[in-house]
């Protein structure tokens, strides 16, 4: 986990000392839910640039779930970096749920990572002394967060995502799936508007990672949330409405996936790849 990772996980919890998550409620946004326009990122690498993302556009109206896929190398976890505001563009625009983040500052940037945002990862980042509840907790306890209203919280959550008998285990008493499942409700713990979910069923296997991604696609239908997925097999993507497709930096094509299954996925993402 990079440092700033860790304070995605860590930091979401000074929202809710302001009282930003229990009500839910969320102000009626206009426009997509994110936009990104032209976006450039490069790494410094001694004195050479490596430019990750070159001239992005991506754009999604509203909730359902979706995928971003590519090579490795193509810029998915950059540009997820940039949609989480764990990073800024250099140049281009970012809009997410009708926020400028290319024109945030870092105190600003990480309010609103703390108040609109969940991001998981391939590792699930679980703190291995603590169980599952408090996993789950661990951000509204450093906001200060009345212990009970976080118990009722995650015990809520950890039934939603189908893991609501295992809140007392710590997470070497997990299955990776379940691990993944804790991690997926703490970062649904302020309620965000979108959930991004960088290579989720990286560590898992082929039977998990199904039950992953039908409750992936469950949270975006039945919590009308924006679930953004990066992964790089057909087996996937499949089961998103969408997959927009990232090669070297740059937008692709689409696949709509109504009516394709995973082996037409594959072709129509080696079409895609191969045209260009
Ligand atoms: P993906 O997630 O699709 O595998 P990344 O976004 O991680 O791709 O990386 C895109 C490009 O940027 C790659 O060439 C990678 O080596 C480079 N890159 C990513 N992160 C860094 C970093 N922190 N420093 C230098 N180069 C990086
Ligand atoms: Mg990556």
């Amino acid at each position: 986990m990079t440092q700033n990772e860790h304070v995605a996980v860590a930091g979401q919890g000074a929202v809710a000392a302001a009282g930003g998550w229990r009500g839910s409620a969320r102000p009626a946004q206009s426009g997509s839910v994110i936009r990104c326009t032209n976006v450039h990122k490069g790494y410094k690498l001694g004195d050479r640039v490596v430019s990750a993302l070159r001239g992005v556009d991506l754009e999604i109206p509203g909730s359902g779930f979706f995928a971003i896929m590519g090579a490795s190398g193509s810029g998915k976890s950059t540009l997820m970096h940039l949609l989480a505001a764990l990073d800024k563009p250099d140049e281009g625009e970012v809009f997410v749920s009708g926020h400028a983040l290319h024109d945030m500052n870092e105190g600003e940037l990480t309010a609103f990572r703390r108040r609109e945002m969940g991001i998981v990862f391939q590792q699930f980042n679980l703190i291995p002394t603590l169980t599952a509840h408090e996993n789950v907790e661990l951000p509204g306890m450093l906001a200060g967060e009345r212990e009970s209203v976080l118990r009722a919280r995650s015990t809520e959550l950890l039934g939603l995502l189908g893991v609501g008998e295992r809140g007392s285990h710590r997470p070497d008493a997990l299955s990776g799936g379940e691990q993944q499942r804790v991690a997926i409700a703490r970062a649904l713990l302020f309620a965000p508007r979108v959930l991004l979910a960088d290579e989720p069923t990286g560590n898992l296997d082929s039977a998990s990672s199904q039950k992953l991604w039908n409750l992936l696609a469950s949270l975006a239908r039945d919590q009308e949330m924006t679930v953004l997925m990066v992964t790089h097999e057909p087996a996937a993507a499949v089961n998103c409405e969408k997959i927009f497709v990232l090669r070297d930096g740059r937008m692709n094509g689409e696949i709509l996936t109504e009516g394709l299954d995973a082996a037409g996925v594959a072709s129509r993402y080696q079409q895609l790849v191969r045209a260009s």
